[in-house]
């Protein structure tokens, strides 16, 4: 059994929806026992960054809340972090609850963040009634001003501290607007590393001033890290989080025939920036590893092959999450097994409330158990995968460590490889104490 903490042998008493006990268990006080020996027992994995069903240029991502979570499931995720779709002109509250009629029919856990868009002095008064629905993270973009989306330094500021008061979180995507080049579409010479830079180093600021703790989304370039660590080192509450394409793949994808499949926002970066945050991982400076997951198909992403601007952004990920973290990150030496369970179970669990119910192997949480092969070899192939997209941007690589059952909360999800679950056993996780 390994956590964030420590590496036991032991055994895992799952009674109802829980965990009653951790340690050394009779199988006589058991109705059903598994065997799990040779396999490494895992608290269920949360993926903090998906977007099922998102809605994009009149068309939307490819998961919806059935496939999306199937998929996950299938990784060893046992609960996800969504979030509600933001407009100017509809109440924080209403968007939530639009999104949990939409979510019902996820076989596994979820909770979600409201997504800010267009601040007024109302809204620090609907940021206290999401806050009684259960939600007490909210979430901001420095850039895509075309698109509405963007939130100026100074309603950002204000929501900051709105959100301090309340005891929630703001998750914020950072690049600075004005160093971005929309026409250029999701490619790095139009969304430099310098943009994420100098917007985390003020996003950092105003977390410092506000007081209010701050997830950096998707860090993807060693000049957003540095800038990162420097507003931690100067006493800004930051959180931070990187994806695996930021530390799998580099710019070099661009160059392929199908290099418009590779779009994402911020895009891919070079090879140095990739290996700077596997550093940041084995020294423990980030918070959680998530996949930002947002698949579209090869039909999708053709309208945008030769025009990046109206290209969709956005990978697919949430089904390969822990495996390529185990294969690239554990296997290769790069992280513990310990700072492995950190990234996908008690950080991420930690920074959006779902402590002491998520992330943990312990008495009283929820009963989400991965039991990891961690010598089976496979190969990536899209074919296979359970999403609902034709394309995976690891496709081909061949990974160590695989799931073979999940648990969500006492139910078997998954077993020897198979879905077992059932649409709608997924439950929203309420933001915790
Ligand atoms: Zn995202």
């Amino acid at each position: 059994m390994v956590t964030a903490r420590r590496t036991v042998q032991a055994d895992v008493l799952v009674r109802g929806e829980k965990i009653v006990r951790v340690g050394k268990v009779s199988p006589r006080k058991a109705d059903e026992t598994v065997n799990a020996r040779g396999l490494l027992i895992f608290p269920g994995f949360v993926d903090a960054h998906v977007h099922f069903a998102l809605p994009v240029g009149g068309t939307r991502s490819a998961d919806d809340f059935r496939t999306g979570p199937r998929a996950a499931a299938h990784g060893g995720i046992t609960c996800f972090l969504d979030f509600t779709v933001g407009h100017p002109e509809v109440s924080l509250p209403n968007a939530l609850e639009r999104r949990l009629k939409e979510a019902q029919p996820a076989c596994i856990d979820y909770s979600f963040r409201a997504e800010m868009i267009g601040w007024s002095p109302e809204r620090a008064g609907e940021i206290f009634q999401v806050a009684e629905m259960g939600v007490r993270s909210f979430k901001f973009y420095t850039t895509y001003s075309d698109s509405g989306r963007r939130t100026p330094l100074g309603h950002l500021r204000a929501a900051m501290e709105a959100i301090r008061e309340l005891g929630g979180v703001a998750m914020v995507h950072c690049e600075a607007d004005e160093l971005v080049d929309p026409g250029g579409g999701p490619f790095p010479a139009a969304r430099p590393p310098i943009a994420e830079e100098v917007a985390i180093a003020e996003v950092g600021i105003l977390a410092r001033e506000t007081g209010c703790p701050t997830y950096i989304a998707h860090i993807s370039s060693a000049r957003g890290l540095i800038a990162y660590l420097e507003a931690k080192r100067k006493g800004a509450p930051l959180m931070g989080e990187t994806c695996p394409h930021y530390l799998l793949l580099d710019n070099r994808v661009y160059m392929r025939p199908n290099g418009h499949l590779f779009s994402v926002t911020p895009p891919i970066r070079e090879a140095e920036d990739a290996e700077t945050l596997w550093w940041a991982l084995g020294r423990k400076f980030l918070t959680a590893v998530s996949t930002d997951h947002c698949p579209f198909a090869n039909s999708h992403k053709e309208v945008g092959r030769n025009d990046p601007a109206k290209l969709p952004s956005g990978l697919p990920g949430v089904e390969l999450l822990p495996a390529l973290l185990f294969s690239e990150g554990v296997a290769k030496g790069k992280i513990s097994p310990r700072q492995f369970v950190y990234y996908l179970s008690d950080g991420p669990a930690r920074a959006f409330g779902l402590l002491p119910r998520k992330g943990k192997l312990a008495r009283g949480g929820d009963a989400d158990l991965v039991l990891w092969d961690p010598h089976a070899r496979w190969t990536v192939e899209a074919r296979t995968l359970h999403m609902n997209a034709d394309f995976s941007p690891y496709e081909g690589m061949e990974l160590q460590g695989r799931p073979v059952a999940v648990m969500v909360r006492g139910r078997w999800v998954v077993r020897e490889g198979e879905f077992v679950g059932t649409e709608g056993h997924g439950a929203f996780v309420p933001w915790q104490g």
